[in-house]
């Protein structure tokens, strides 16, 4: 998971582990073969090891990644900075599970769309506006989730004044509730699902790109005035 934070650090690289399935138990796989230690993960015979900035133990929820990891990462946007948390992993390593989560054990980011909304309550001098966005890049194309299936087509990144990248025409939803924002995420899954099996290609080979744009101004200061605007993306990206 990479982040660009307030403090020092700009990026932390942790690693999951999941609990073995029955499946995987029955067989004997892995926990035999990879031992942790603080948070280096090695192989019992000695040959390979990885460090991490954390290694999560599978007795650990995605409440202790979600306030170790996420927590940091959304502060800071609050206050300006762009972030991303970035899952990787082969498929069934639990990539999901850690990001969208279910209705019982919410994910990172369903968590990080109710706690920006309660931060936001935190700032009062500042008002906010919280839009999402929602796109897949397949190959070298890019398709906008959020708009209506007839209307899908592919996208250009173009560049602004300052040379920035960005997606043109994009959709971006205003959200004035975290029930708006999820709407939005299972609007741009549906679209998803509808698109892979439109087009006959492998969802695992696509990226979904989430992204919450916020942004937001000091309430006494005249609208016109510039300064006092903050904008930050929290950019979240899954396979499937
Ligand atoms: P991926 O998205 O990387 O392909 P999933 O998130 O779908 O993988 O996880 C694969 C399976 O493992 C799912 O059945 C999921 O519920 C389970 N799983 C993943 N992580 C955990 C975990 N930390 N604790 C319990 N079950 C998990
Ligand atoms: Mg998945």
């Amino acid at each position: 998971m990479a982040s660009r934070m307030a403090e020092e650090k700009a990026i932390t690289v942790c690693v999951r582990l999941r609990p073995l399935s029955r499946k995987e138990a029955l067989g004997g796989a892995m926990q035999d073969h990879w031992k942790t230690d603080n948070n280096t993960i090695y192989q019992v015979d000695g040959s390979i090891s990885f460090n991490f900035d954390r290694v999560f133990l599978n007795n650990e929820s995605t409440e202790n990644v979600y306030e170790e990891i996420a927590v940091p990462i959304i502060d800071s946007a609050m206050q300006g900075y762009n972030g991303t948390i970035f899952a990787y992993g082969q498929t069934a390593s639990g990539k999901t599970y850690t990001m969208i989560g279910s209705k019982d054990d919410l994910g990172i980011i369903p968590r990080a769309i109710h706690d920006i909304f309660n931060k936001v309550k935190k700032f009062p001098d500042r008002e906010f506006l919280l839009r999402v966005s929602y796109m897949e890049i397949y190959n070298e194309t890019i398709t906008d989730l959020l708009c209506d299936t007839q209307k899908m087509k592919p996208l250009i990144i173009r560049e602004d004044f300052s040379r920035n990248p960005y997606v043109g025409d994009l959709t971006e939803e205003v959200v004035y509730t975290p029930e708006m924002a999820l709407k939005w995420i299972t609007k741009g899954e549906k679209n998803r699902h509808y698109r892979v099996t439109k087009t006959n290609q492998r969802s695992s080979r696509s990226h979904a790109i989430f992204r919450m744009i916020l942004e937001s101004r000091e309430k006494d200061e005249p609208s016109n005035c510039e300064g006092s605007v903050k904008v930050s993306h929290l950019v979240s990206v899954d396979e499937p």
